[in-house]
């Protein structure tokens, strides 16, 4: 068994933002050299999260927009500590990381499956730990 791990930095410019790395995960995985197994895309960071979704504006502002109505800002507990409770909370509902097949060298996803990394407390630079076994 073959594995291949590299991170990625990636800096955000909003508090909430979406940001589109698909294309750097699939030449991560083009340098892997591994042509069959799982690619697995993780954020080592509490207050952020990965999805994979169709990167189209109005979707990207659909996400933004359902983040903020389901994870208000005022009234947690957290607060008390750094005033960021709703960031810690959508990461911990939406999850901090993705697996994907890997299959002849690319990664499987839908044609309207772009891997978003969502920004939850930003402006901050994220790490993106992209880890290829096969
Ligand atoms: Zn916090």
């Amino acid at each position: 068994m073959a594995s291949y791990i590299e991170t990625l930095r990636v800096r955000s410019k909003e508090r909430i933002q979406v940001i589109d790395i698909t294309e750097d995960v699939e030449a991560i995985v083009r340098r892997s050299g591994i042509s069959e197994g799982i690619c697995l895309v993780h954020l080592p960071h509490a207050t952020a999260a990965l999805v994979a979704n169709e990167n189209e504006r109005g979707l990207i502002n659909d996400i933004i927009r359902k983040i903020r109505e389901e994870f208000v800002r005022e009234g947690w507990e957290h607060d008390r500590i750094d005033d960021n409770a709703y960031a810690h909370l959508a990461s911990s509902f939406i999850g901090p990381s993705r697996a994907f097949p890997v299959s002849s060298g690319r990664i499987l996803r839908g044609t309207w499956q772009s891997i978003l990394l969502i920004e939850l407390d930003g402006p901050r630079e994220r790490n993106v730990v992209v880890t290829v076994v096969g």
